[in-house]
């Protein structure tokens, strides 16, 4: 993802996508990074407080609070998060699973709201909705457990503002820059829990993405441990694992089973007049003509060079003999002069189908000394046994 092209939200979402990826014992490039994660959220927090502290001010200019509210209220704030900076810096939150310190910054900052609320209850309302704000960050980090925990802490302190005393609990709307201010404290409160919300809907969004390119990544790993390199036909191990499940399923279902081992005609002729690169060109039409040619349920791999094994399900030695036979013609007159003008391509083949007492290597034994009679009869031909 290109960093220039994405937000600012999504930016660090992909960075907090990052760390839930990585493991507990942490790089240095993973702690540095937690670190500018850290810092970030703590300027949010100021930045918080500071508009927080602003809305107070304009209850203290029409004289419904005292001057030193605002200022006592933007300290507190600022004391709170400058310890947790100093404990952020000191790496002491990379000890812990959770590095933000979640619990220990949501019940700071909601004791500095009721401890607001108790002392100034006139605008009380508006350090209650701080509470909600506070409670939408900690959701982006908590566990069940935890969130739990610093519920039950809010409902205590609530309990204690509520039911253990008769405060008259408030919110100021008599005068016009009253009704401003109030309107303010939830627009700003709302403002900053939807950017928390929509920090979070990245942050899935980003999860989700790189899940599935992981699965794609997954996906390609497995077809690169099945696939040849050059011919895009199954490797050798995948097409003996492929030749032990076909003789066992022709076994479980009584239904016959061909193979059929191909081999390239003077194939060394062909490297050796036209290169090695030119060869390879070769095998590699060879393969895209057979995969052309044959059915879905047929399986084809690179058994060796320039050896390959046709496995045929449900087939006898006479359909699978004429299916050879035709593979056979459709590669001999293929026009091969594109790559070098009269170049001439063959193949021979040594087709049997399974016996009751063949393992895969008898089987095997059996295609390889049918094909050495194709070439002893002079190739470009196809042979049984
Ligand atoms: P025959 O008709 O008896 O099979 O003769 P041949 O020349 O095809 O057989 P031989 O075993 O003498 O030579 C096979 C050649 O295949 C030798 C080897 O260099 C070449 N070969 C094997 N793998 C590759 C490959 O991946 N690319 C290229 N270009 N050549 C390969
Ligand atoms: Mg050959
Ligand atoms: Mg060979």
């Amino acid at each position: 993802m290109s960093t220039a092209a994405t937000s600012f939200p999504e930016r660090n979402a992909a960075e907090a996508a990052d760390l839930a990826l990585t493991t507990a014992a942490a790089a240095p490039e993973v702690l540095a990074r937690r670190i500018r994660q850290r810092r970030q959220m703590y300027v949010g927090q100021v930045a918080s407080y500071l508009l927080g502290a602003s809305v107070l001010l304009l209850y203290a200019y029409d004289g419904v609070i005292s001057m030193g509210v605002p200022s006592l209220f933007w300290l507190g704030g600022l004391l709170t998060i400058g310890t947790f900076t100093v404990l952020s810096e000191a790496g002491l939150g990379d000890r812990f699973e959770d590095h933000y310190l979640t619990v220990f910054q949501i019940s700071a900052h909601m004791s500095l709201q009721l401890l607001f609320l108790l002392a100034v209850p006139t605008v009380g309302v508006a350090f209650l909705a701080v509470l909600f704000l506070i409670f939408a960050f900690g959701t982006l980090r908590m566990t069940p457990s935890q969130a739990m925990l610093t519920w039950g802490l809010a409902t205590c302190g609530l309990a204690l503002v509520f039911l253990a005393s008769d405060l008259p609990i408030g919110l100021p709307v008599t005068t016009q820059l009253q009704r401003a201010a109030s309107m303010l404290c939830f627009v700003l409160v709302i403002g900053q829990c939807a950017f928390l919300g929509l920090f979070g809907a990245t942050l899935r969004k980003i999860l989700y993405r790189r899940s599935i390119e992981l699965k794609a990544a997954y996906q390609r790993i497995e077809e690169l441990a099945e696939l040849d390199e050059l011919t895009g036909s199954y490797n050798r191990r995948c097409i003996m694992r492929l030749l032990d499940a076909e003789i066992e399923k022709s076994r479980q279902t009584s239904t016959p089973c061909a193979i059929a081992l191909i081999d390239l005609d003077w194939f060394k002729r062909i490297n050796d007049a036209h290169g090695h690169p030119v060869g390879d060109e070769v095998l590699r039409t060879f393969a895209i003509t057979i995969f052309a040619n044959i059915r879905p349920a047929d399986c084809f791999g690179r058994y060796g060079g320039e050896e390959f094994l046709l496995l045929l399900p449900g087939t006898d030695v006479d359909a699978a003999s004429r299916t050879l036979d035709r593979l056979r013609g459709i590669v001999a007159d293929l026009d091969w002069s594109a790559f070098s003008p009269g170049m001439r391509v063959t193949i021979s083949a040594g087709v049997v189908t399974l016996r009751d007492n063949d393992t895969a290597d008898t089987f095997l034994v059996r295609a390889d000394s049918a094909l050495y009679s194709a070439k002893a009869q002079g190739r470009n031909r196809i042979a049984t046994s």
